[in-house]
């Protein structure tokens, strides 16, 4: 496992992080257990704000579905980063950490009516519209509130990147977005020009995930650019700001090799500079939503080994007492982990074994295939990069409590999230009294 941020092993031959043995954060807090290295969080703010805020005057949109709990709100506003929130919930995180709503971009392809009016009355930053039905909507609520809501488009450049190439494709076939390509997003944009309670700001675009190669954000500027400039042509507007949405990738495994945030802004916001000249228009301010190249590598997952389960000549099973409910990324799209033994992590012998999660899936495997020393029960194993995606998108299944989330810092370990408890998973169960009577009716015909 690469050791990223505050990682160090100790003279006890232990993980830490922020200065916290997480031996000790394992024992004090139990496992599974979330933990952020806040000074990695931080750092990774402060690269994005140096490339793009202060060389560019951009703005960078965290994205919060990535991580999104209070304190990391908190930390988000110090760092002086704009939040993009993706639902009703998330909006709510945000309200509730006294986050600046003007930095709060809210995006979503069906957001609610009741999501909208929330948007309008905590006087959101931008609503990113995904498409025509959410404008009207959107365009009869503001009216309804007598405020204008301040938009932006987002639209299918026919870009799609992935991890190590992009293609250019034209492709429209997606659930986000308008598209370009057949006209309709110059259709959109007419139309919000016209709408009364409606002031277009800008435009937006989202080409992908876990994103290597950075010419394939100089090529969404190509595209947007370009069909800026017919927009110009037609109507006389132009965007105030352009928004190229998120997804630098990071290390997860040695075949991931990320690329610096100060290298991705010098490509992409003079391209756009230059382009914008090039068709005679005005430059727009440069937006970008990271989240998972914030988040992600920041987290560190504990858990607890338990069974070891050998099949000779075949396979050996390490369980741990999380998996699949805490990070569902391996089971949802075979993403790939690196770990340690956190109680042992100077040992240099090792053998070959698979870690399995505890959850009633076949698919439950955190990591296939990963070179550890000999783990037994008790032993400590430490995930990495689990920072992006995994809290988040955490569940329930088998009924197993999410984990807790601590913060390090200079060897002080708080806790951000509450380990759930078994009253929690019933705190939303309701027995109908018919039932409960029959319960009570049963239990006495056994007795
Ligand atoms: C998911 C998403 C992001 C964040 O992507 P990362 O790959 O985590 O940086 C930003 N913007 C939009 C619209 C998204 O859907």
């Amino acid at each position: 496992m690469k050791l990223q941020g505050t990682m160090q092993i100790n003279d006890k031959g232990h993980l830490e992080i922020g200065s916290c043995d997480t031996v000790e954060l394992a024992e004090s807090f139990g496992t599974p257990l979330y933990v952020m290295d806040e000074q990695y969080f931080r750092q990774n703010c402060r690269s994005y704000y140096r490339a793009f805020t202060e060389k560019y005057d951009g703005v960078v949109l965290y994205a919060a579905k990535t991580l999104l709990t209070l304190a990391i709100c908190h930390i988000v506003a110090e760092e002086g980063l704009s939040l993009d929130v993706v639902s009703g919930g998330e909006l709510y995180t945000a309200k509730k950490a006294r986050f600046p709503m003007e930095r709060v971009y809210f995006h979503g392809n069906n957001k609610s009516v009741a999501e909208l009016k929330l948007a309008l009355e905590y006087k959101v930053g931008r609503i990113i519209v995904d498409n025509r039905h959410e404008l009207l909507m959107l365009n009869r609520l503001a009216g309804e509130a007598g405020v204008q809501a301040k938009i932006m488009l987002r639209l299918t450049p026919g870009v799609e990147a992935h991890t190590h190439e992009y293609i250019k494709t034209g492709q429209i076939d997606s659930k986000f977005g308008i598209v370009i390509e057949n006209g309709q997003a110059m259709e959109i944009i007419k139309q919000a020009l016209a709408l009364e309670n409606i002031q277009l700001t800008g435009l937006h675009c989202h080409i992908g995930s876990q994103i290597f190669e950075m010419q394939s954000y100089t090529h969404a500027a190509e595209v947007m650019l370009a069909f800026t400039a017919l927009v110009h042509q037609e109507t006389g507007w132009q965007p105030e700001e352009m928004n190229f949405g998120g997804g630098m990738g990071i290390y997860y495994t040695s075949a991931d090799k990320p690329q610096p945030v100060i290298k991705y802004a010098d490509m992409l916001v003079p391209a756009v500079q230059t382009l914008s000249k090039s068709y005679g228009l005005s430059v727009p301010k440069v937006l970008v939503e990271p989240g998972r190249s914030i988040s992600g590598p920041a987290g560190t997952t504990l858990y607890t080994v338990g069974a070891v389960k050998d099949i000779p000549g075949i396979r050996k099973y390490v369980a741990v007492d999380g998996g699949m409910g805490d990070n569902p990324r391996p089971a949802l799209y075979q993403a790939r982990y690196e770990a340690l033994l956190a109680n042992r992590a100077a040992q240099q012998q090792k053998e070959m074994v698979s870690i399995a999660g505890k959850c009633c899936e076949s698919g439950d495997m955190l990591i296939w295939d990963i070179e550890l020393p000999a783990p037994v029960p008790g032993d400590i194993l430490a995930v990495s990069a689990t920072g992006a995606y995994n809290y988040s998108m955490s569940m329930n299944y088998n009924r197993l409590p999410r984990p807790a989330m601590v913060l390090v810092r200079d060897g002080v370990a708080d806790i951000i999230v509450t380990r759930e408890t078994y009253d929690d998973l019933i705190r939303n169960d309701l027995v109908p009294e018919r039932l409960d009577d029959r319960v009570v009716r049963i239990a006495g015909a056994v007795r």
